[in-house]
């Protein structure tokens, strides 16, 4: 018995895969616009008071300073400054959320700079910076590099993710709709939201088993949204349930991943997922509802009980 014991301990021990599945949970576009539920200020209340009860203890928020210039950005500053005296983390998503796939690297990289005069000296700050939509060049090779040695110059590393269900697409679709007054079944909402993250989560999970061979210290995109303030309790719950174990962003970038430059014809996305088309990995199905036609198509069916003629 005790035999047999060890050497499931040491089985458990030997193999990453069977060690956890691990995630982080990272928030951009700090201070957001208001979503359809809350105020700016509730939505921070909720979101921080949401994580505490879920015993989070730590999330990353990336912050675009040039958003506290915006009418929702009001008070962004002591918002942020709430998040970090909750004890999570802050860093760059750049000043003004521009693409790289739009503008020079030089551009871009002031827009990184002036992003990094605000953050840099604050309590929570790391020196991580999480590109706008992803974007990292897109097919304009040198600008990619240019922007990688710019960044490193910087002592600056890619806040890259790992795991994405366009939770910026619910979030819209519910700001429509409450912007035309429409009614929303909350309970199927809460559903959908749940629905569309675990999938994208398991989804990126098993590509990113396939492409490594194991299971990484995930860093799933999320937004500073409403739905986040409504929801992220349960999410943290499923997903405990399901066999993750929610780690810090510290411990996440830790990861032997954040050392991967991979070289693919289009610079952009999520990390593991431009790794999968490195090694050339046929990567399994993804869940319908990353599509955001079929989300929004969801939404109005199921959260505003609309039928398909309408
Ligand atoms: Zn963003």
């Amino acid at each position: 018995m005790l035999f047999r014991l060890l050497l499931i301990l040491s089985l458990l021990v030997a193999s990453p895969a069977l060690a956890g599945k691990r995630i982080a949970l990272s928030f951009d576009d700090v201070p957001r616009q208001r979503g359809a539920f809350f105020t700016p200020e509730e939505r921070t209340q909720r979101l921080i008071a949401a994580l505490a009860r879920a015993r989070v203890r730590q999330v990353v928020f990336f912050v675009n300073p040039g958003r506290l210039d915006l009418p929702d950005g009001v008070g962004g500053e002591g918002r942020i400054a709430a998040y970090v005296a909750a004890g999570h983390l802050i860093a760059n998503h750049t000043f003004s959320h521009r693409s790289l796939n739009a503008i020079s690297a030089d551009e871009f990289l002031t827009d990184v700079d002036r992003g990094e005069a605000w953050l840099k000296g604050r309590a929570g700050y790391r020196p991580w910076l999480r590109f706008p939509y992803l974007h990292e060049g897109g097919t304009d090779k040198a600008k990619r590099d240019a922007v990688r040695a710019g960044l490193a110059a910087r002592g600056l590393r890619n806040g890259y993710v790992t795991a994405d269900g366009v939770d910026w697409h619910l979030e819209q679709l519910t700001t429509d709709a409450a912007a035309a007054g429409k009614t929303m079944d909350m309970k199927a909402l809460r559903k959908l939201y749940l629905q569309m993250q675990i999938g994208a989560i398991e989804y990126h999970d098993a590509m990113a088993r396939q492409t490594l061979g194991r299971s990484p210290a995930h860093v799933m995109l999320l937004h500073e949204t409403d739905l986040a303030a409504l929801y992220i309790e349960d999410l943290v719950t499923e997903l405990r349930s399901r066999g993750w174990t929610i780690i810090t962003a510290d411990e996440a970038y830790r990861d032997p991943l954040g050392k991967a430059f991979p070289d693919v014809p289009w610079a952009g996305g999520t990390l593991t997922g431009a790794m999968a088309w490195e090694k050339n990995i046929d990567p399994p199905l993804s869940p319908l509802w990353i599509s955001e036609s079929v989300a929004t198509h969801l939404f109005q069916r199921r959260v505003l009980k609309e039928t398909a003629s309408q």
